[in-house]
């Protein structure tokens, strides 16, 4: 009994440090039932299920079209699905960007520790769990890369130090571009990755090629009806635009300049260099809560008008100006990645050859 206490514990650790490279997400949470009680309930606060289930209450309070963007005046009512998480398709879309192989949806939770694990060491030293050199390439699992791959823009951060903001604002654009068509039902779930629009997107899903959109966002699992298949989309557009408000994600100005009237993006962060416990503090509820956002620079409004337009159906050009001049505007003196105020300590003995300055 002893042991198998001290293996749920081990994992608890794990997974709160797993979990770091996001706002937090709890597939375990409200699973089966809201409020309900699992073991691992407190392990990592479910912080995008929250974000999303106020933003979808106010949507529906705001049933006409989107014109500008959506103002949520309440904060308290959230809109759930009763019988728990597992049957909310725009929550489990939420989760997709963390856990794109379904791992921790079931008892896999042990294998998302170790491919973490893996992952990070890979990314800090070069070398994976049995020491040999190794670089996660576009052949990795989905999870490997949108941790510490290539596909970081699923969190809205930078794959690397140095990397261009425009380059990730691009890319998390390709992202919301690609999520929203799905989304909005014009592009078909049974696509195959080689064919999906935007095309350069498609380059990013080589090893993929033969996948369907369906089988992308339902790696083991899935609910019936086309509306799932278009809510996992959505809700994967979601993740990364509410991790964008996550301090160690982004730095965000929110002061009105000539280029970006609503504020916007100085910087985003890349994850490799960074203190996987500095980045959670600013993931968990309190950070979010605590964060001083405009109206218009506010995850959950930010949501709220994104579903808008999705149930709207209104046209990519819109929801592109709207993200391109609010969301992800970017400042004129935009910098480069970096950890930004989440770097790993530099007389940090776990401190990776590559992060020393
Ligand atoms: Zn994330």
């Amino acid at each position: 009994m002893r042991k198998v206490r001290g293996i749920v514990f081990v994992m608890m650790d794990l997974l709160a440090v797993g979990l770091a490279a996001a706002h937090n997400i709890n597939p375990l949470q409200n699973k089966y039932g809201q409020d309900s009680g699992m073991p691992l309930g407190r392990v990592a606060e479910p912080v995008h299920e929250e974000i999303t289930q106020l933003a979808r209450a106010c949507m529906q309070a705001h049933p006409g079209p989107v014109h500008t963007p959506l103002i949520c005046a309440d904060d308290t009512e959230r809109s759930i699905e009763p019988r728990g998480n597992k049957y909310d398709s725009l929550v489990r879309g939420v989760w997709w960007n963390d856990d794109p192989n379904q791992l921790l949806f079931a008892l896999r939770q042990g294998r998302f520790l170790s491919w973490m694990h893996d992952a990070r060491l890979i990314a800090t030293t070069g070398r994976n769990w049995q020491g040999k050199p190794a670089a996660i390439g576009s052949d990795y699992y989905l999870t490997y890369r949108s941790h510490y791959g290539d596909l970081q823009f699923l969190h809205a951060m930078a794959s690397g130090d140095g990397e261009p903001a425009a380059t990730t604002r691009h890319r998390a654009l390709l992202w919301a571009e690609f999520a929203y068509l799905v989304a909005t039902g014009r592009l078909d779930p049974e696509t195959k990755m080689d064919r999906i629009s935007p095309v350069e997107l498609r380059d990013y899903f080589e090893e993929q090629s033969g996948w369907t959109i369906n089988f992308l966002f339902a790696y083991h699992y899935q609910l019936k009806g086309d509306a799932h298949k278009r809510m996992m989309a959505a809700g994967s557009l979601l993740h990364m635009v509410q991790d964008s408000y996550s301090a160690a994600h982004a730095q965000r100005f929110f002061e009105p300049t000539a280029e970006c009237p609503n504020g916007g993006i100085v910087q985003f962060h890349s994850y490799t260099c960074q203190d996987p416990s500095a980045h959670k503090r600013e993931d968990l509820r309190s950070a979010w809560l605590q964060r001083g956002f405009t109206p218009t620079q506010d995850p959950v409004n930010v949501s709220a008008t994104l579903l808008g337009y999705i149930r709207q159906d209104a046209d990519w050009n819109i929801v592109r100006d709207y993200l391109e001049g609010t969301v992800f505007c970017l400042a004129e003196d935009a910098r480069n990645a970096s950890p930004g105020d989440y770097a790993m300590a530099a007389e940090s003995v776990r401190l990776p050859a590559k992060c020393k300055h």
